[in-house]
């Protein structure tokens, strides 16, 4: 019996050393890995081009509005400049002039509906930039914070596996390998404490007879039920 409750002890280092060694392994998933950063990286500079873009068509409206004042204040000048008398020239520049101030209002429509969309596409590119940014920033706190429990996690393990060494040096050969077996098929688990006769994980009541050889026997004895050794409280 002090023998299974040897193996009791060693299962909880077991079970401490395998808690420790599965972290470890979501620690390497995590570390390095940028999840969504990328993505908004490329993001950004999407954003950024079509920014420039719309820039682009700003400007050309902006120089096509000012041409066409350009050429109305020519009309103009021409008009009362005093040098055309013709009241059938007149009518002409008159004509040219509201032609190109149809044409003038047409560009300053075409220029708004621009602004509004730069307006809405530079709002997006600062709200994308600002998140890209923050998400940074959190992504290498958090990186941080993973490399440091990865170190402590790693010292806790080398002292464990020390703990562990020494603990199952005591226990014999033959009950050792039944320990192991035991705990291959019963994901990490092998004894199980066994209280008035019943089998504390499965739940299942232990025939009195194996009951007895429970409390008697130096050997473990596995629950008939779902095949744990058995430690008799
Ligand atoms: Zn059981």
């Amino acid at each position: 019996m002090p023998s299974v409750r040897q193996l009791l002890d060693l299962q909880a280092v077991d079970l401490d050393l395998a808690a420790r060694h599965r972290r470890l392994g979501e620690i390497r998933e995590l570390l390095g890995n940028e999840g969504d950063l990328p993505e908004l990286r490329v993001r950004v500079g999407d954003l950024g081009t079509s920014v420039k873009t719309i820039g682009a068509r700003q400007d050309e409206f902006d120089t096509a509005i000012a041409d066409q004042t350009g050429r109305i204040e020519k009309v103009e000048a021409k008009m009362y400049s005093g040098l055309v008398t013709s009241s059938r020239e007149l009518a002409d520049l008159q004509a040219d002039a509201a032609m190109i101030g149809r044409q003038r209002s047409e560009s300053e429509d075409a220029l708004l509906g621009v602004l509004v969309e730069l307006d809405d596409a530079q709002g997006e590119l600062t709200e994308t930039s600002e998140r890209l940014e923050r998400t940074e920033t959190e992504w290498l706190v958090d990186q941080d914070g993973l490399a440091e429990e990865r170190t402590v996690l790693e010292a806790e393990v080398a002292v464990l596996d020390e703990k562990r060494a020494a603990q199952a040096a005591t226990v014999p050969p033959p009950e050792l390998a039944t320990y192991e077996r035991v705990r291959e098929t019963h994901a990490g688990y092998a004894v199980a404490r066994m209280r008035s006769a019943t089998c504390t994980s499965c739940r299942v009541g232990v025939p009195n007879k194996i009951a007895q050889t429970v409390r008697a026997s130096a050997s473990p004895v596995p629950c008939p039920n779902c095949g744990l050794l058995l430690l008799a409280d």
